[in-house]
């Protein structure tokens, strides 16, 4: 590494040292606008509000740091704030203004304290193996989303960046409104984090994000992130068309979830529909109806042709028509549920019968719905949606694993089967990693299954993020995940997978007021050396075996492979 990059532990030092060094500045604003109330005065002095502001950020700097005695101190002093900010003129007492300059004093003798302890200036905070200037962006290719943070505290937001980062966002951030502003009009972000409450008033975040959303004419995705939590704040943000709403501070893995939905495209693949009718043109008008709603059609009038046709079509749903000669619907429904591959598929019949009795009976074979004819274009659209989205998520619960969201073992396995057959034919370099976290036991123990739970979540976040399209993630057991990585050579993969170590170790998790961060280690295996799937498991897994044994948090790629470590 070039002597210019810096590491993080480094990096938090600074910002913990200079959080320090400006206390005493910090100290002395408080007690000028608490000079500006001395003489009598009511709540809309302005000065009352400057108050609140480093009250405020004095809370929230001092909780990143750790100085919990100073956060305290701090949140009380807002707390006695804030029934005057929210009353309209009621006279600031001097009691009040009294235990206002208490805390203040309180505050300088505890830091006079702190400063006396030796190596307050050495930050404890410590993010190991991390090197801020390593990142070399892999997903950038990829158009990882670009997200503007906006939000007057810069020692927080740091902080934040530097993990959102870790998550696979580009982060830009703003201190000032107007130069947000100006930015946004200019090249939006893909979204958008807003602070509530600026030096231009306490709610100049949320009007601004307003004012931006009518100047461009649509509105941008974004949430907020405050540390206001009274009403009139929240209603600014849902004013803004924010929908969620974080209180300071945020853990970094909630805030990218967040993210991620604002972010994410809708599911692209169409759902698709299979029409059998035996009369062309109303199969033809149905299928317009329902092409008409963005869903993929095909067209059968012969139900002998139906099997055949869902050998190269697979269809989300298949509506059948109940009269047709040679084999009507029911039978013919009957036939499609005898194939076990088709379960999945729903089936809705479409008849002109309106007896409830006979509807029933119809249904007997496996059949989710009747729709009568005619039909009510909405109606047969609506109906179609609601039983494919429900298919598809039920076959998502089939295959997907349900913490993660990744593909379950048996998935993986046959996925990755799949793809080796075809590389082989192709004779495209593949490479397998096996994945493993470090003593993930230990993390159970000490802070809890579900701080552990937040530990695989924020890794196969971090791989769905960071991985190409055609990678395959999944979720092979507890801990332990497999990568396909698809046109890559060991090198590459080597690289790529050291790089997301080192970044993933410098996550930070917390479990109540405890921190604490965690690594993995890879084994790779390589399709050029090892043909079957067996094969490639097995010497990915001896390499994750040499990893561990050689002291974990590394990357080794298989003996045969020619990249050692
Ligand atoms: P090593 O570095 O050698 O891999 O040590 P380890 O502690 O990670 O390995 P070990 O196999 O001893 O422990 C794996 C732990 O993973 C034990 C189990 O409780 C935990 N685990 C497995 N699945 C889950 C899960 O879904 N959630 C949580 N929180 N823990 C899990
Ligand atoms: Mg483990
Ligand atoms: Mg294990």
């Amino acid at each position: 590494m070039s002597k210019q990059k810096t590491s993080l532990s480094e990096k938090m030092a600074r910002l913990k040292d200079s959080f320090v060094s400006q206390l005493p500045e910090r100290v002395s604003e408080l007690e000028d606008a608490l000079q500006q109330l001395s003489a009598p005065t009511d709540a809309s002095n302005p000065a009352l509000c400057t108050l609140h502001r480093h009250w405020h950020s004095l809370k929230g700097a001092s909780r990143i740091f750790g100085f919990n005695e100073l956060a305290k101190i701090a949140s009380l002093a807002e707390a006695e704030l804030q029934p005057l900010l929210e009353s309209d003129n009621s006279p600031v007492d001097a009691d009040w203004l009294v235990h206002q300059q208490d805390l203040v004093k309180k505050l300088v003798l505890h830091f006079a304290s702190l400063d006396q302890r030796d190596g307050v200036h050495k930050s404890s905070f410590q993010v190991p193996f991390f090197e801020m200037g390593q990142i070399n962006h892999h997903w950038q290719e990829l158009g990882s989303p670009l997200i503007y943070v906006c939000d007057d505290e810069t020692e927080q937001v740091e902080y934040l960046e530097y993990q959102l980062q870790c998550f696979g966002y580009r982060v830009r951030h703003f201190t000032d409104v107007d130069d947000f502003e100006q930015t946004v009009m200019q090249q939006q972000p893909d979204a958008i984090v807003m602070d509530v409450h600026f030096p231009q008033g306490k709610t100049a975040g949320t009007e601004t994000l307003n004012r931006v959303n009518q100047r461009l004419g649509y509105q941008l995705p974004a949430l907020v992130l405050s540390g206001m939590e009274h009403f009139e704040a929240r209603l600014s943000a849902y004013r803004a068309g924010c929908r969620s709403y974080f209180t300071k501070p945020v853990k970094p893995l909630t805030l990218a979830n967040a993210l991620d939905k604002l972010v994410r495209k809708p599911e692209t693949d169409p759902y698709q529909v299979l029409i059998v009718d035996d009369e062309p043109a109303v199969a033809a008008y149905h299928s317009l109806i329902l092409e008409n709603a963005g869903i993929k059609v095909r067209q059968v009038h012969d139900p002998a042709e139906v099997l055949n046709a869902l050998r190269e079509f697979t269809p989300d749903l298949i509506l059948i028509d109940v009269y047709m000669p040679g084999c009507n619907g029911y039978e013919l429904a009957g036939v499609i549920r005898q194939v076990p591959e088709y379960l999945g598929i729903s089936i809705i019949y479409l008849s002109s019968e309106t007896d409830p009795k006979k509807q029933l009976s119809a249904m007997e074979v496996g059949v989710e719905g009747f729709i009568t004819k005619p039909v009510v274009p909405d109606e047969l659209v609506a109906a179609v949606l609601l039983r494919a989205e429900r298919m598809r998520a039920l076959r998502g619960l089939m295959t997907r694993d349900s913490l993660t969201g990744l593909y379950n073992h048996t998935t993986t396995t046959e996925i990755i089967s799949a793809i080796l057959a075809q590389a082989s034919r192709y004779n495209e370099p593949l490479v397998l990693a096996a994945l493993d976290l470090d003593l993930f036991k230990q993390v159970n123990d000490n802070y809890g299954h579900q701080a552990g739970d937040q530990v695989l979540l924020a890794l196969s976040h971090m791989l769905k993020n960071r991985l190409r399209h055609g990678d395959i993630v999944g979720r092979y057991g507890g801990e332990e995940f497999v990568i396909l990585l698809r046109d890559t050579d060991i090198q590459a993969a080597h690289n790529l997978l050291d790089q997301l170590r080192r970044e993933f170790s410098g996550i930070v998790f917390s479990a109540g007021s405890d921190t604490f961060s965690c690594s993995f280690s890879v084994g790779l295996s390589t399709f050029v050396n090892y043909s079957t799937l067996d094969e490639l498991m097995h010497n990915a897994d001896n390499a994750l075996y040499q990893a561990k044994e050689l002291g974990r948090n590394r990357v080794i790629a298989c003996s045969g492979d020619q990249h050692g470590d």
